[in-house]
Order: structure tokens, then C-alpha cells, then sequence
């Protein structure tokens, strides 16, 4: 088993995720077998109860670990499925060390961060790799370089590479920065310099050295890395920011990053296949319908917090050749003001997402009212899905004071309630209904057509449900309950009267992938289509290539 480290200097949000999903991607595409793990430096022992606004959103694996949404880079990139132990974070680890102190297991010595906190995490680091079945696995940290909280991870590292038999087998990868500034625009290596300078005072040299920035590096400025990094100039490569983050891979590609990673780390010699994924940025690239579909949310300030979302989007214009813009509504806005909801009456499909709490429920509420009454095409996801109940209750059942006892615990009408299995929320901490679970379809139904099959696997994250003893009165009104879990839960519901109208308790984003648009989001984006556009659009139009997490 070999690794490849990526790690990041100057300043954070250089997107060494992209960079590490990319490098697994272009081993993957030589035929080989890896794996990506992120660390996290930070003392939470999972993502589950961070907010959005801090860390962006919060990903949900199959195994029902909620992690860093960059696990959700990797899994898109890869096209394949990760397990929760391929996010190593601080919490993690100490809890790990300290639960085998209490045992005992370290038999009366000293517990110290080196070698027990580095162990565990060396141990951590190889388990994932051996379960995955990986001959290349990569390891994302994250953070900074110099960072108080990375350096036992860093450490840990340093004395892989030495277990692994040195640099054939381990390689170094430093994402830094290359600023451009002055009126000339002049691009400037004193921060890489010190950045590399800093990495190899705690024992690590870098293979190669991955430059962020405005601008392509000239081959000057490769020489002038090269020379102050100690890295040869091949592997200097230049990351000026791309269309998208899947044009990633390609060009680190045209740099020879591939080849490179293969001579240095010993890797079999094997021509890299790219077929499918030119295939996506060449139908990507030529998309010339448009579609504006109205996301409303209430982290609109940040967008990473509904990022799977957006990367479905693209994912539905590299497979449809339908460039879909997306616009903003911030959902109190949209309660207040006459003129955003205008706004909204003229978009061509609503999407309103998941969520936790109060704010912004009404203006949401109200998209859910404005896309059935005006017949816009619409997906709501998770509490997008329970609003848009609520909705159906307050105007289509007249029950005014209806809500989620989420968000009115004293309402009359609960129609969205406490999941029955609840065994009390005191430890926030992983337990909500989550992760991977079956989904059954009603033959016939929309959501049945959209999938192309009965049974599916689909992430969950949530605490709340439809209420059952509600479930008569709605279906009477036309709330067509087209998907339950096996136990009776209410996991789908659709309007059969509406263009496109579907709710889903669980999350589809999670599960759309550059190879394979998810088809909740491509329908959507379809019949997103067929109302701007005037015409119904056929079935066939939606790719029938559900992920393999779907497939049943
Ligand atoms: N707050 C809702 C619940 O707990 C919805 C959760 C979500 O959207 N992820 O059920």
C-alpha cells in the first residue's frame, strides 16, 4: 500500500479537496485501486453538529457518519461510496487513545501524543487503506501547515513515511499559494518558499509543489520554485482556478501530473482512460438551454453549505446539456418582501433544501405554496420536504395553524413530528435517523418513472417525519404518498395533478455524481426545461444511471 499526502500552506481555501479528489482520480482512471482519507484537525469527533456557516455543509455517507463535505468531493470524483472511517479527525483520535487507556491497553505506560496519539493515528490511517482494498491511498490534511492542531497528524506522517519504506512508497504533495500583486501583476513565490521552508522544519519534504492562483506559471517561475523548494520543475505544477472543479483532473493531466505520480511512487505504467469524463465536460461545455431554477435557503451568504446541491446541478448540465443558473432567495427575504416573490413566481423550478430550526420556515412555506399554485416545478428535500406538507396542510386541507413540532412544538396540528423510534436528543451527536436506508416506490408513479425501478437506497438526516395519522385526510386531498421505507415512513410524496411536484425526506444530493446526475435533480432540471421552453420533453431525456448507492 502506497500513499500520497496532500497538504496546504499560506492560507486555507486553496481547494486541496479538489486537488486530492483529482489525484485519486487520475490513479483511478491508470486502473488503479484507491482510496482518499481527510483529516480534520479539529477536536469535534464528527461534522454532525457543526454549522453549515463555519465548515459548509455537512456530507452524509452511506454508513450514516456525517463528515466533512469534502468526502463528498472525493465520492463524486471517484464515483464510488466512502465509509465515516475515512474522516480522521482529533475527536476522533482521542476519543480512540483515551477509551484504550481506560482498558488498560497500554499496559501502565506514559499515554503521550508521540507515539500514542501518532500511532493511533497511523493505525487509523492504514485501516482505512486495507479495508478499502487500496494499493494507492490518498490522505487530505486539513488545515494549514504550522497549525498548533495538525502537527500530531503531521508528525504521524512523517513516521509513515519511514514504516512505508521512505519516498517510493509515500509522496508529498504541498498545495500553496501564488499571489499576483502590484499594477504589473506580478506573481509571487516568497510565500510558497516559506511555506515549503516550514514543512521541512517538522521533518517533511514535499514531492510536489501544486501553485494556486490567478495566473499560469511561466517556466520561470517553475525554475524559481524548483530551485528555492527542492522539488524538480516537472513537478511544479500551475492550478489557476478552472470552468469547474472537474476540469481539475484534465489539467493537472496536461501537466504531466500522472505520469509523474506514477515513476515516483513505482506505480505500473498503464494509459489513462478519460473517455467518460471528457464526454461530460465536452456536453458540459456545449450546453445552450438554460434554466433558472430558485434555490431557496437560508446560508445563502455561503454557498458551500449547499454544495452537493450545487455540484447535482453540474452534474445535470455535463449529462442534459442544460446550463441551469441557479438564483438566491434567502427565505426570510422572500416572507417579507412582495418584489423577491415576484421574483420567484418567474423562475422555471424551485428547490428548497434540508435545514434545522425556525428561521426562514415561513418564507420557505411559501415557496412550497407559490410552486403548486403557479405550477412551477418543484423538489423539496428533506425539510424542504416536511414545509412543503405543511404547506399542503395550512392551504390545501385548511388546518391554518399546521406546522412541524420541529418548529411549534405546541401546534394543533403536528403533521410533521418527532421520528416514533426517538430515544430522546440529549447527545446531539449522531442521533438522528441517518445514513443509508431502503426506499420502496409506488409502481407507476412519477418518482417510480424518475428512477427507473421500484426499490432504492437512499442518505437520510433527519429527526422529524410525516405524521401517519394525518396520512388519510392528505391523500383524500391529492398528496400522493409514492415512496415509504419498509417500515411505513413516508420518505416520498408527489402531486400527480402538478407538472412536477415531489418531496423526498431524504437526501438526493448526496448520491449525484459527474458520471451519474442524480435523477430527482435531472428531472427536475427537465421539467424545469419543458416549462421555460413550453414543450413536454420526453422520457428519455433523463440519463438512467443511477449510482450504484441507489441501485437496490
Ligand atoms: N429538521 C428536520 C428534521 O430533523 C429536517 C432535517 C434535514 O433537513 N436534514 O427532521
Amino acid at each position: 500500500m502506497k500513499f500520497v499526502v496532500v497538504t496546504g500552506g499560506v492560507i486555507s481555501g486553496l481547494g486541496k479537496g479538489i486537488t486530492t479528489s483529482s489525484l485519486a482520480r487520475i490513479l483511478k482512471s491508470r486502473g488503479m485501486a484507491v482510496t482518499v482519507v481527510k483529516i480534520d484537525p479539529y477536536l469535534n469527533v464528527d461534522a454532525g453538529t457543526m454549522n453549515p456557516y463555519q465548515h459548509g455543509e455537512v456530507f452524509v455517507l452511506d454508513d450514516g457518519m456525517e463528515v466533512d463535505l469534502d468526502l463528498g468531493n472525493y465520492e463524486r470524483f471517484l464515483g464510488e461510496s466512502l465509509p465515516g472511517s475515512h474522516n480522521i479527525t482529533t475527536g476522533k483520535v482521542y476519543r480512540a487513545v483515551i477509551e484504550k487507556e481506560r482498558r488498560g491497553d497500554y499496559l501502565g505506560n506514559t499515554v503521550q501524543i508521540i507515539p500514542h496519539v501518532t500511532g493511533e493515528v497511523k493505525r487509523m490511517l492504514r485501516e482505512a487503506g486495507q479495508s478499502a482494498g487500496a494499493e494507492v491511498v490518498l490522505v487530505e490534511v486539513g488545515g494549514t501547515v504550522g497549525d498548533i492542531e495538525s502537527m500530531p497528524f503531521l508528525e504521524a506522517l512523517r513516521e509513515l513515511q519511514q514504516e512505508v519504506g521512505g519516498k517510493e512508497n509515500m509522496a508529498f504533495v504541498h498545495t500553496t499559494l501564488v499571489p499576483v500583486v502590484g499594477a504589473v501583476g506580478e506573481a509571487k513565490t516568497k510565500p510558497t518558499q516559506h511555506s515549503v521552508r516550514e514543512l521541512r522544519s517538522i521533518g517533511i519534504a514535499p514531492d510536489m509543489v501544486m501553485a494556486r492562483g490567478p495566473a499560469l506559471l511561466t517556466p520561470e517561475l517553475k525554475a524559481k520554485i524548483s530551485l528555492f523548494c527542492d522539488v524538480p520543475a516537472e513537478a511544479v505544477i500551475s492550478v489557476p482556478d478552472q470552468v469547474t472543479v472537474y476540469h481539475v483532473p484534465l489539467h493537472l493531466e496536461s501537466q504531466g501530473v500522472g505520469d509523474y505520480l506514477t515513476k515516483r511512487l513505482k506505480l505500473p505504467t498503464r494509459t489513462a482512460d478519460w473517455t467518460r469524463w471528457r464526454q461530460f465536460l465536452d456536453t458540459y461545455g456545449k450546453a445552450t438551454r438554460e434554466v433558472h431554477v430558485g434555490f431557496v435557503g437560508k446560508y445563502i451568504q455561503l454557498k458551500d453549505a449547499y454544495l452537493s446541491h450545487l455540484e447535482a446541478f453540474h452534474h445535470c448540465q455535463g449529462n442534459l446539456g442544460v446550463k441551469i443558473s441557479v438564483e438566491w432567495f434567502d427565505a426570510e427575504d422572500l416572507r417579507k418582501d412582495p418584489a423577491t416573490q415576484q421574483r420567484l413566481r418567474e423562475v422555471d423550478g424551485i428547490l428548497i433544501p434540508g435545514g434545522y430550526g425556525v428561521r426562514g420556515i415561513e418564507g420557505k412555506i411559501l415557496a412550497a405554496e407559490i410552486a403548486r399554485t403557479q405550477n412551477i416545478p418543484f423538489l423539496g428535500i428533506c425539510l424542504g420536504f416536511q414545509l412543503a406538507t405543511v404547506e399542503f396542510a395550512r392551504n390545501v386541507l385548511q388546518l391554518k395553524d399546521a406546522n412541524s413540532s420541529e418548529l411549534d412544538p405546541h401546534t394543533p396540528h403536528p403533521v410533521v413530528t418527532l421520528l416514533d423510534t426517538q430515544e430522546g436528543v440529549a447527545n446531539l451527536g449522531g442521533t438522528q435517523r441517518l445514513g443509508s436506508q431502503r426506499v420502496l416506490l409506488t409502481e407507476d408513479s412519477q418518482v417510480h418513472r424518475l428512477y427507473g425501478r421500484r426499490e432504492i437506497f437512499e442518505r437520510h438526516r433527519h429527526r422529524f417525519e410525516v405524521n401517519p395519522t394525518y396520512l388519510e385526510r392528505f391523500t383524500k386531498a391529492g398528496y400522493a404518498v409514492t415512496g415509504t421505507s419498509p417500515d411505513g415512513r413516508v420518505e416520498v410524496f408527489e402531486l400527480p395533478d402538478h407538472p412536477f411536484f415531489l418531496g423526498v425526506q431524504y437526501h438526493p444530493e448526496f448520491l449525484s455524481r459527474p458520471e451519474s446526475p442524480h435523477p430527482l435533480f435531472a428531472g427536475l432540471v427537465r421539467a424545469a426545461l419543458a416549462r421555460r421552453e413550453g414543450v413536454s420533453t420526453s422520457k428519455e431525456e433523463v440519463p438512467r444511471v443511477p449510482t450504484p448507492s441507489i441501485v437496490a
